[in-house]
């Protein structure tokens, strides 16, 4: 049995970023870039307007109230004709070209409009007021984006504020799932006694959406080897295959005798960790693989926990591994007792100002609901046998 620590360390050393491809910044979203982007202009590419007001020299609106003459105005979007010389004022919108001569702008809502030739500064300004300046945000030849990164809404925004038609991304892995065991039926037959309807199905491929990957091919199998091999055959031609139950020490658990058969590496079988303890983990050609125990919490936890950073780590992003927790006030006492990391469903809540987590009730592994209710997990370390309340816990939250 390997701890959770060294399975994510093991995870990161066995698995790749895959190559890159490029995609129209449309299709971006989501996506790692691959490359880094170096500004080629400055941004804004000119000094401009901060404020709708009136653009003036600070010189002149030392002492205030002063009058100035407005002799002209400059909207967004035009190369200013006009300088400003001594005592004279241009009125001037957010975003557009500051004028030659002016220093400052004056806000409208510090000034009073005579007419349309003066206006009364009733405030005084230093130099640079609502002035911004070109390359204040990026500067030319910065670094501006670094490969690795995940695409956000606001990178797609730095994108095209660089004319970024076009993005190098790393390519996203394909991934197969497939869900076992004779007790399962999907959701639109009928349950026959003894049966169960295949949730995992559902989960897994939410999950895999979620992380922005793409469903090579889905299937189940019962506990049935040939059946049961053919689909893992199937299934190994993706980047990642996920199978779901069949990975404990029950007589019909055939998975791992079947991923030894079709020559798998496996690099573990068993994590420390609750829920999600018979884990496996292995590698076939270029094809990553992952047995996820059956129960439903298990197999969701298991995958947060392990497959996730994988097809990050396959999707270029370069911080997997780093862990992004939260602290908070363990609402009350609490005690696991196994030697295990325990990954708890709870509820993480402000009460008067303090962030605290209690839990969602039973632990059960297969109890959907509680993760369902729960908004964080709380994570106990292997060597924490109880947390009292008020006590420090980490939590993750489930997003
Ligand atoms: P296993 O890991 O195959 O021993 O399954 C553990 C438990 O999870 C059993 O109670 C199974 O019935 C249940 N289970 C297995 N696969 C699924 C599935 N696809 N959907 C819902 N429950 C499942
Ligand atoms: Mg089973």
């Amino acid at each position: 049995m390997i701890s959770a620590e060294k399975a994510i360390e093991c995870i990161v050393a066995n698995v790749q970023p895959l190559g890159t491809t490029t995609v129209s910044l449309h299709r971006a979203l989501h996506r790692v870039l691959a490359e880094n982007v170096v500004a080629s202009e400055n941004i804004p590419p000119f000094d401009n307007a901060g404020m709708d007001g009136f653009a003036v020299r600070d010189d002149d609106v030392r002492a205030v109230p002063a009058s100035l003459r407005v002799v002209g105005e400059i909207p967004a979007g035009v190369n200013p004709a006009k300088e400003i010389a001594p005592g004279e004022a241009l009125r001037i919108m957010t975003g557009a070209k500051i004028p030659n001569g002016c220093t400052a702008v004056v806000q409208q809502e510090w000034t009073e409009i005579i007419n349309r030739e003066e206006v009364k500064i009733l405030r005084s300004v230093q130099r640079g007021h609502n002035i911004r300046r070109a390359g204040s945000d990026v500067e030319r030849g910065a670094t501006v984006l670094s490969a690795g990164m995940r695409i956000r809404s606001q990178e797609t925004g730095i994108l095209a504020s660089m004319g970024k038609e076009f993005v190098e991304v790393y390519r996203v892995p394909t991934i197969a799932v497939l869900t076992t065991g004779s007790e399962i039926v999907d959701i639109h037959d009928k349950i026959p006694e003894g049966k169960i309807r295949n949730s995992n199905r559902y989960v897994l491929s939410a999950l895999i959406a979620e992380a922005g990957c793409e469903l090579k091919t889905i299937a189940h199998a019962d506990d049935n080897e040939a059946d049961l091999r053919n689909k893992l055959i199937e299934g190994m031609r993706a980047d990642i295959l996920i199978t779901s139950g069949g990975v404990s020490v029950g007589q019909y658990d055939l998975v791992p005798k079947l991923f030894t058969e079709l020559g798998v590496e496996i690099l573990f079988s068993k994590v420390n960790i609750r829920p999600g303890m018979p884990l496996i983990f292995g590698k076939r050609g270029a094809t990553v693989l992952f047995g996820l125990p059956g129960n439903p919490v298990s197999g969701m936890v298991t995958f947060m926990e392990f497959v996730r950073p994988a097809i990050f780590r396959m999707m270029g992003i370069t911080s997997v591994g780093k862990k992004y927790t939260l602290r908070a006030k363990m609402g009350h006492r609490i005690t696991t007792k196994d030697g295990k990391r325990n990954f708890l469903r709870g509820i993480l809540e402000d009460q008067n100002g303090v962030l605290t987590a209690r839990t969602t009730g039973s632990q059960i592994s297969n109890i959907l609901t509680s993760l369902s209710k729960a908004n964080c997990l709380i994570i106990i370390p292997e060597n924490i046998d109880e947390v009292n309340p008020g006590e420090d816990v980490e939590v993750e939250l489930l997003i």
